[in-house]
């Protein structure tokens, strides 16, 4: 019997009555473990119409009063940061200690939403014309959405929530349906925190839950992360109902390592952040750019003795490098996409393709492969492939390096590997990517600033995390007041001007 899991609603769990489930596996195994039910749009409407019921009195409690439920969560969640590491790595497949690191990332936007008193503070000023004053307000949305990808469940599900809760808004989560139990707990501590029920609901589903959300008039903002393509049909549908909407979607990103660079550092950044959580993450670096063939030839030495080397092995197992894929649609895609490598006339220097773990034949591992002598025009360099499969494009000289990521597609993150702070400030300034690493791999901003890419990597103006959060999950009201002391003018039939 594989478990059954349920929605949570109105603070309590709440079983799917759809009928439809899907399948969540135990990627070390190839197993279902357990099957999450899928939302029908009434079940979702149900949960949104709670939500909404919910906000009405959160939104009037004062921000110190909603902060001391993030700072009570923090605390409840300090104490089985263990197991909730272990439930997450169980489903997703990436390490204990990197699921650690997943829970940790989402817990810093906590703690900056913990700050919410002081962020919430609107603008004054003083005498903006005679006896008048003006002031701004920040006023949550209502009712918001959250739809979380399958590859950071704590971490992106916190992102969008701790933000838009302490902002005043009950909150709508639709987290992915591959990896579902971590939103779950998470919304669970919440309630354990003092958030009131209904404030926080968690609906599982697929496409008919968010379809749901997007055309429900009673929700007024959309996160999304995930795919590209689903991003960028959430955000105009989004647009086209005149909701707010920011949607994150694919990445591809690159790392220049300059003829100057410390290649052991370089070496060790670029096989963590390649290979790491199996490639599975919106910042691994999947093109590495060595400039000049003598860098290039170093570089590709290098990582082939180093890939030999890297333990994959079982999510639980405290000496893996990285696990297995989250399921079997991954493992296909990666395959297939290094068969296209191969086809499109790429060199393959470490063939991944076969890798079995002993013991866990039907578990979703797949070994690390490493392409040289990619050109930008392959399909491998210009699709995401979201597994552990770095591509080496050889660049002749800096220039042909910066336009590498800047003319790509995507623009997430992007990393500089040089001893030179020249090369590093320019490269900087005039690369066409959001998030930068100069001697940083995986250049994911700290909590306080704010978190997002460019061009297909993302739809929408404001970030995610940092002042930005705040901005999207509120709407501004600007007050101007003048407080008369008795009648002292005529009335005036001219337009008041600030002169
Ligand atoms: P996905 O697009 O398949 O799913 C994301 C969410 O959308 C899930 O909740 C899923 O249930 C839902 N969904 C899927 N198809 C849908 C459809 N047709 N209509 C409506 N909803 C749908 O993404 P994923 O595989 O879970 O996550 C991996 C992707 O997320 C990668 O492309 C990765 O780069 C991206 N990602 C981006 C960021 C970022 O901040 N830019 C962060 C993490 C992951």
């Amino acid at each position: 019997m594989v478990r059954e899991l349920t929605h949570f609603v109105a603070g309590s769990p709440a079983p799917g009555i759809s009928g439809d489930f899907g399948d969540v596996y135990d990627p070390n195994t190839g197993d279902v473990q357990a099957r999450v039910p899928l939302a029908s749009a009434a079940e979702t409407e149900a949960a949104v119409a709670d939500a909404a019921g919910a906000q009405r009195e959160w939104g009037e409690w004062n921000p110190q009063r909603r902060a001391r439920v993030m700072l009570r969560f923090l605390q409840l969640i300090e104490e089985e940061r263990e197991s909730l590491a272990r439930l997450l790595s169980s489903e997703h497949g990436k390490t204990v200690p990197d699921a650690h690191g997943d829970i940790q990332r989402g817990l810093e936007v906590v703690e900056f939403a913990a700050g919410i008193p002081h962020l919430l503070k609107g603008e004054f000023t003083d005498n903006a014309g005679t006896g008048i004053d003006v002031h701004s307000l920040r006023r949550p949305l209502g009712v918001v959405a959250g739809i979380t990808p399958f590859n950071f469940p704590a971490m992106i599900p916190l992102w969008k929530a701790a933000p838009a809760l302490a902002c005043g808004n009950a909150f709508v989560l639709k987290p992915s349906e591959r990896a579902p139990s971590v939103p779950l707990r998470l919304a669970e501590l919440f309630v354990e925190a003092g958030l009131p029920p209904g404030v926080l609901n968690v609906v599982n589903g697929g496409k008919e839950a968010v379809g749901a959300l997007v055309e429900d008039p009673r929700v007024q903002a959309l996160g999304f992360v995930g795919s590209t393509p689903v991003a960028a049909e959430i955000y105009a549908a989004a647009g086209a109902r005149g909701k707010r909407a920011q949607c994150f979607g694919g990445a591809k990103n690159h790392m220049i390592v300059m003829p100057d660079a410390d290649l052991d550092n370089a070496v060790d950044a670029l096989i963590g952040a390649a290979y790491g959580s199996a490639g599975e993450r919106c910042m691994a670096v999947s093109v590495a750019v060595p400039v000049g063939e003598e860098t290039a030839d170093a570089l590709v030495t290098r990582l082939k003795e180093r890939i030999a080397a890297l333990r994959i092995g079982p999510s639980d197992d405290p000496d893996a490098d990285f696990g297995p894929l989250v399921g079997p649609d991954a493992l296909r895609r990666v395959r297939e996409y290094v068969d296209l490598g191969v086809r499109e006339g790429a060199e393959l220097v470490v063939d991944g393709r076969d890798f079995t773990l002993p013991g866990h034949e039907r578990g979703f591992f797949a070994g690390a492969s490493l392409f040289d002598r990619v050109t930008p025009d392959m399909r491998i360099h210009r699709e995401e492939i979201f597994g552990p499969v770095l591509s080496v494009v050889r660049a002749r000289d800096y220039e042909e390096a910066l336009r590498l990521p800047s003319e790509h597609v995507y623009g997430n993150g992007v990393a500089i590997f040089t001893r030179d702070g020249d090369t590093a400030r320019d490269f900087s300034r005039r690369v066409e990517t959001g998030m930068i690493g100069v001697n940083v791999p995986i250049p994911v901003p700290v909590a306080y600033h704010t978190f997002g890419g460019w061009k297909a990597s993302v739809f929408g103006d404001l970030n995610q995390h940092g002042p930005d959060a705040i901005r999207f999950y509120t709407r501004t009201k600007t007050v101007t007041s003048r407080w008369p002391s008795g009648v002292k003018e005529d009335a005036s039939f001219t337009i008041p001007t600030m002169r």
